[in-house]
């Protein structure tokens, strides 16, 4: 069987956060919001598992942000006091935190999900976090004024917590780097350099994805300029394929990827997007069978993932729930 997985985030249940938006506001407070992120994680856990998944997340239910849930355990940011600045290139807007001083972790960011996770599953458990550069990309910064002094800073923070992650029992650790696929020439001259530090010493398996993002408008629009054919990969995975990532998790169902340029991801694991999370459409088991031949041409098949573009957390809960069935069904009949 063809291994299968998620990227890494599913939408909140409405008990816990409001649905369909990136940045949610919380629906409980103090211990009620620890109960219900609890409760989220679990649902979530149980209908990965159902669907037949093979390594499973948290669904990222106890973070606001994938990237501004890290910070948020993290000195020398201030979110009180936010500003909007264009993100990603200016693709689009965003209310981001200011770095004012040298980020200090002031404890465990992630422990009580992990070890929850890990107490109540025993399939692979992997842990999402944001990548270095998509942390610098996500925050003003009013102190280092140097993206890659930052970049370093926060590799730094993501390797401690990291660890302690593997010691919780995760057993594959997602780097998040969106940004990679909008800085192609910063990925090459530091992306990769920040990922190694923050892997460094890791006792699991570790992975980055990259992707044209969440299925909002703006990116959207954006996917609409770049062509009939997306090359971006082309430029990124030569150097991933020589750096010391275990598994690269890349878009594709749905997408103008061409797929031949998964073969220059020779000797590593591909999770590849069989699961467009960008359209309302729920995708037939066919088509997921039809995704994975093709990436079959480019990859073997033991180093074959089945995954979704990226994460499910803007969408309607049924929708993810559908889509993750049929990810189950449609790795089923690819048999
Ligand atoms: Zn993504």
């Amino acid at each position: 069987m063809i291994r299968c997985s998620i990227t890494g985030s599913l939408p909140k249940p409405a008990w816990l956060a409001e649905p369909g938006k990136l940045w949610p506001e919380w629906r409980a407070e103090a211990a009620s919001l620890v109960d219900a992120k609890r409760d989220a994680t679990l649902l979530w856990l149980k209908l990965q598992e159902d669907a037949g998944l093979d390594i499973v997340t948290d669904g990222e239910q106890s973070r606001q942000h994938f990237v501004h849930g890290f910070l948020a355990q993290v000195e020398g940011i201030d979110f009180v006091n936010k500003v909007r600045m264009g993100i990603r290139n200016n693709r689009y807007d965003a209310m981001v935190p200011q770095v004012y001083a040298p980020p200090r972790l002031v404890g465990r960011v992630h422990a009580a999900e992990a070890q929850l996770c890990r107490a109540h599953t025993r399939k692979t458990l992997k842990f999402t976090l944001p990548g270095p550069m998509t942390l610098v990309d996500t925050v003003a910064d009013r102190y280092f004024g140097d993206r890659v002094a930052l970049a370093m800073a926060f590799a730094d923070l993501l390797n401690v917590e990291a660890r302690a992650l593997v010691a919780d029992g995760v057993d594959v650790i997602q780097f998040d780097e969106p940004a990679f696929n909008v800085y192609l020439d910063e990925a090459a001259d530091w992306g990769v350099a920040a990922l190694h530090r923050a892997q460094e010493g890791l006792a699991c398996t570790t992975c980055v994805h990259i992707c044209y993002g969440y299925g909002i408008q703006a990116n959207n629009d954006w996917k609409k300029t770049l062509g009939d054919e997306w090359r971006q990969y082309e430029k990124l995975f030569p150097m991933l394929a020589k750096s010391r990532l275990d598994q690269i998790s890349l878009e594709c169902a749905g997408s103008r990827v061409p797929a031949s340029l998964l073969g220059l991801l020779a000797g590593k694991d591909v999770l590849v997007g069989v699961i467009d999370v960008a359209n309302e459409r729920v995708e037939t088991p066919e088509e997921i069978v039809a995704t994975l031949a093709l990436a079959q041409e480019f990859v073997a098949r033991d180093k074959l993932i089945a995954c979704t573009n990226c994460g499910m957390a803007p969408m309607s809960d049924a929708l993810a729930r559908a889509k993750l069935e049929a990810l189950g069904r449609g790795v089923a009949l690819a048999g």
